[in-house]
């Protein structure tokens, strides 16, 4: 078998997404929104199997970081505070000859002349700035004075709650503010599949310490988000640190480090994780003339504290999970004969489907009973299938390509029809190894939760 280049690779990654109802064009039937996607019944999971985790380790395993969940429609006075109504902006520039709008960094350049991607047109316009943020109004008038914008990142409304979390949750620096939430950029090209949409999630922390600290904690936050990429099964190979240089640094920025993995289509930024100062607070506090400051009681000193920021986009971290465990091998058939298979090797943790189980024949009453006391068993625990029709193979086969880390067969064994000894056991298959080993059926939910966590 030849191996897929990089563009075929992603070619059966979007397919196998749609196909499986992972990811789906968003308004689909009426020619689609483009940069806009939809999660489809197992895309969901796998998506809130991210946050989830996310959240576990930031939130609920640590004393010093809080939660908090923000509005998207946004006040115009916070965005002009953190610069993005003036600068949150990408230069575009025009191709005249196939009227494509394209960002400044997609133009190719052959033999010192700048030309289109898309049909290799010198005739460009003039680069001009433009803004990427959603606009909207609030209220019944459409003027001035209505303009919210749709957040371009989640990270304001913590500066901007800054404040009222420190009173409510009597943290002493350093200390965390995390949130999960949608973010919206009105992106020129959005492609790559969700790599780039105009809308998509974020996870970010703002983790507020003193000046001396931070330098230290960017580097401690950068270690502690790669250990996360690994925990949810990215393979370690595949990610790269890359310290952003001065040049390309936000003025405020002491350093950033992007998380970067290993995409079909290139290597690109998973997380950006920054040390930005004091800035955002210190805008805050000048914009809205509302004190911003923390008092240490020890010292008695009054400051604003600096911030390091680790921002991740869930959607690009669902895609290069896809991407990371994908992959295609060889399993038998039900006759013993090989056959291809498309298997996604997700951490059990991040799988959508944690289980699946199967009576090995559906006109068996006792066998489907039996099967299905034990989803009645399991999903208390976790997310489980069931799944009665085809042959077995195929069965295991559709759960390959899924992602599904387990599976169970109740056969004649279970039923102790052909050794006492083996009654109320089960084959419990393993994804990845193929291997079955037989378990008491009272023992699955014990052993399964421990294997996936
Ligand atoms: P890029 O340079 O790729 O546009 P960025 O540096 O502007 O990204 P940040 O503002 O640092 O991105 O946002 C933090 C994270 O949010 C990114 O690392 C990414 O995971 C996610 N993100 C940003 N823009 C998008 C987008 N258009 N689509 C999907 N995810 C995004």
């Amino acid at each position: 078998m030849s191996t897929p280049t990089n563009a075929e690779r992603m070619e059966k990654i979007v397919s196998l997404c749609k196909r499986r109802g992972f990811i789906f064009q968003s308004s689909e039937i009426y020619g689609g929104l483009n940069g806009l996607w939809d999660y489809g019944p197992l895309g969901v999971e796998v998506k809130r199997n991210v946050k989830n985790y996310w959240w576990q380790v930031l939130v609920h395993e640590r004393d010093d970081i809080v939660g908090m969940d923000g509005a998207i429609l946004t006040h115009p006075g916070v965005l002009k505070a953190s610069g993005h109504v003036e600068g949150f902006s990408d230069p575009m520039i025009d191709c005249r000859a196939c009227k494509a709008h394209l960002r400044v960094d997609q133009l190719i350049e052959k033999q010192g002349v700048k030309q289109c991607p898309n049909c290799g047109g010198k005739d460009l316009t003039e680069a001009r700035q433009f803004n990427l943020m959603f606009e909207t109004h609030v209220g019944a008038t459409s003027d001035e004075s209505s303009i919210a914008y749709l957040r371009p990142e989640t990270a304001q409304s913590i500066f901007v709650q800054f404040k009222n979390i420190l009173e409510v949750s009597r943290k002493k620096l350093p200390f965390g503010i995390a949130q999960i939430g949608k973010a919206f950029r009105n992106e020129i090209n959005p492609r790559n599949f969700t790599f780039r949409s105009r809308e998509f999630e974020q996870m970010e922390l703002e983790y507020f310490c003193r000046p001396d600290q931070g330098m230290e904690l960017l580097e401690y936050w950068k270690e502690e988000r790669l250990k996360f990429y690994e925990n949810i099964g990215i393979s370690r190979a595949s990610l790269h640190v890359r310290n952003v240089p001065d040049e390309e640094r936000a003025f405020y920025s002491k350093g950033t480090y992007d998380i970067e993995y290993d995409f079909p289509f290139g290597r690109q930024e998973l997380e950006g994780v920054a040390y930005r100062t004091d800035y955002d607070l210190s805008q805050h506090q000048k914009a809205s003339g509302k004190s911003l400051e923390y008092f240490d009681e020890e010292t008695k000193e009054k400051f604003i504290p600096h911030v390091v920021e680790p921002s991740a986009g869930v959607d690009r971290t669902v895609l290069a999970l896809i991407c990371d465990t994908y992959g295609e091998d060889q399993a038998p058939n039900d006759k013993g004969e090989m056959e291809a298979r498309t298997v996604l090797r997700f951490h059990p943790r991040i799988a959508p489907i944690k289980c699946a189980i199967f009576p090995l024949l559906k006109n068996k009453e006792q066998l489907v009973t039996k099967a299905k006391e034990i989803v009645g068993l399991l999903r208390p625990h976790m997310n489980v299938f069931y799944d009665e029709s085809g042959a077995i193979g195929r069965r295991y086969r559709r759960q390959d390509e899924i992602g599904t880390p387990f599976g169970i067969t109740v056969d004649f064994e279970t039923l102790g029809e052909k050794d006492q000894t083996l009654r109320e056991t089960v084959t419990l298959r393993d994804r990845d190894t193929m291997k079955q080993e037989r378990v008491a059926i009272q023992d699955l939910p014990a052993i399964l939760r421990d294997r996936i966590a």
